[in-house]
């Protein structure tokens, strides 16, 4: 069966269901009617967000005015930012660095933390308020291309077994037609990868950090306090390891805590799910989290390459929002408000389509125009040359960082499966206090066994090679613990996947599939 409507976004994260509410703010508004309709993969909204949560809000001032008054409102599950600290650690010891050496831009007073998974629930009842479609728990598959232009997805079966037969409750993916589909399918998205590769490409490839973090509730009378945000460099991380520390108030004497790799990391076995361990066992981090209770955790992937990795946005018939354009600043290690702003400048893009009936670049180009006059392409603008300074070690990227913006040239950066270096390894000691079987019960993550497997080695004899360079890279990476060494061949248990695009991104041999799982399957963070 094939559906006819007129504006399709695929992702009901900050960047799909902002794209709606403004779509149907000023549809209502102007008394025309459309069609728009959200998918996503998750069975209930919220259960694939995740972020380190701090966030410029000043963007929800505008898309939904009055967000913050009432008892009930999403402003009550949030903290201000008022005690923003960086330090530099080594394994002993934390440095404090001083407010007046931090650049503007990592100061985070006056920012709020918050839950996107829980922002994504709230942004989702706003839009069905205003009219939208929700249809949760079906996966987009592919892109349909017809003569240049995007006319809709086509959406994943259901009812598979494992040997890709028909079960008794199977059910054919429909085919979904629009006249304009907005991919907003997060970091390394399925079907913005195919759209990516069908436009022009960047001047940079795109490169990616893999976040993990926990949720952990504390005694009241924590050290940690409230309205306080803790960033750290250093320790763990060897200083040719991108990224760095994460701690932050929330509500209810909760606090979020993780760590963000750049996933150019040199060495085969790193494990980033042990690695946050090992930043919790620091002294300073460690003081805070006494007698604290894990509640929930989770992974993702963050695009970090910035403004030169930013793909053309616009092609006859779709647009690319949020973390599937790329649209993080690293400098500021930001991208919801990025996300939110974004949508709504591509809402006013396919307005005036909508009001021209004209679905085409030309129309659609109207986009760019907007994202710059919103400012986002000007603060991306600024961090150009941010992440990519980094690429040479931490001591050459600190000072590269702080002059990067007079660089008049993009410095250039490789993809980051080819950072992997051979025979390099960390060779970190297990650490007992979580391991990634908890990890990812603590994630939620499930899916239904009896169904084709979601991921797929296609060459399993590059493993073997892999095994003597790279440590069986996968078997250390994916957070999920779904690659697991046995005899020189790597056995899969899909089941545990997170939906992070780790393992596509970072496989050395480039030799791993994903495709999405039944919709309804996947992760289901809470409160991340
Ligand atoms: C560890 C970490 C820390 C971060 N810290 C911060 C921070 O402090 N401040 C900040 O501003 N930003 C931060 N970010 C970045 C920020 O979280 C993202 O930029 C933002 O959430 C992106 O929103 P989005 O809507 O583009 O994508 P997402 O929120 O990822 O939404 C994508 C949606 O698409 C759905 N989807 C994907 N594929 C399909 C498919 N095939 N079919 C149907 N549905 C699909 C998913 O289920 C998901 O709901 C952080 C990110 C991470 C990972
Ligand atoms: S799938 Fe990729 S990362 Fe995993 S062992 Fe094989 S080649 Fe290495
Ligand atoms: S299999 Fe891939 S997508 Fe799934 S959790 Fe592991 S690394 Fe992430």
């Amino acid at each position: 069966m094939v559906k006819e409507i007129d504006v399709l976004i695929i992702g009901a994260g900050p960047a799909g269901l902002a794209t709606a509410i403004r779509l149907k703010q000023r549809l209502n508004a102007e008394k025309k009617d459309a069609s728009v309709v959200v998918i996503d993969k998750e069975p209930k909204l919220g259960f694939h967000n995740l972020s380190g949560g701090v966030f410029e809000a000043g963007c929800l001032d505008e898309l939904v005015p009055g967000w913050r008054e009432g008892e009930e409102s999403f402003f009550k599950q949030t903290v201000e930012i008022q005690n923003d600290e960086l330090y530099f650690l080594l394994p002993k010891a934390a440095f404090k660095i001083p407010h007046l050496v931090v650049p503007k831009l990592m100061n985070h007073i006056g920012d709020y933390a918050v839950s996107v998974s829980r922002m994504a629930i709230w942004l989702g009842t706003v839009a069905q308020n205003l009219g939208v479609e929700i249809y949760l728990g079906f996966s987009a598959k592919e892109l349909l291309i017809e003569d240049g232009r995007v006319k809709g997805v086509k959406l994943m079966d259901l009812g598979l077994d494992r040997d890709g037969k028909k079960k008794s409750n199977f059910l054919q993916g429909e085919t979904v037609h629009a006249k304009v589909t907005v991919l907003c399918d997060g970091s390394h998205g399925v079907l913005s990868e195919q759209l990516s590769k069908l436009l022009p490409p960047a001047k940079n490839p795109q490169v990616y950090s893999i976040g993990v973090k926990q949720l952990i509730k504390l005694p009241p009378e924590s050290a940690f306090g409230n309205n306080r945000a803790i960033h750290t460099l250093g320790f763990p991380n060897r200083f040719d390891v991108f990224g760095g520390g994460f701690m932050y108030s929330m509500p209810d004497n909760m606090i979020a805590i993780g760590l963000i790799l750049g996933l150019d990391w040199p060495y085969g076995d790193l494990n980033e799910q042990q690695e946050l361990e090992v930043f919790k066992t620091h002294p300073l981090i460690a003081r805070f989290l006494k007698d604290g209770k894990i509640v929930a955790a989770g992974a993702n992937t963050i695009p970090e390459g910035g403004y030169y990795s930013i793909p053309k946005l616009f092609t006859n018939g779709a647009l690319l929002v949020g973390d599937s354009a790329g649209f993080v600043n690293m400098e500021k290690i930001k991208g919801i408000h990025y996300a939110i702003r974004g949508g709504m400048s591509a809402a006013d893009a396919i307005l005036d389509a909508l009001t021209a009936n004209d679905f085409t670049e030309k129309i659609l180009a109207k986009y760019e125009i907007n994202l710059k006059e919103s400012g986002i392409l000007k603060e991306l603008y600024h961090a150009r040359n941010f992440r990519q300074g980094f690429k040479y070690g931490l001591p050459i990227g600190m000072p590269l960082s702080q002059i990067q913006s007079f660089i008049p040239f993009p410095i250039s950066i490789e993809e980051d499966y080819k950072g992997t270096k051979k025979g390099r390894r960390l060779n970190r000691k297990k650490q007992d206090s979580m391991d990634r079987a908890q990890f990812v019960a603590l994630s939620g993550s499930s899916h239904d066994e009896n169904q084709p497997s979601h991921v797929a080695i296609p060459d399993p004899e590059l493993c073997q090679q892999c095994g003597k360079f790279y440590a069986y890279s996968c078997t250390h990476f994916c957070p999920g613990e779904v690659y697991r060494q046995k005899d020189g061949k790597i056995v899969l248990s899909p089941s545990n996947c997170l939906h992070c695009q780790t393992c596509i991104i970072k496989c050395p041999f480039h030799n791993i599939t994903w495709t999405p799982p039944e919709g309804g399957e996947g992760p289901r963070f809470k409160y991340l």
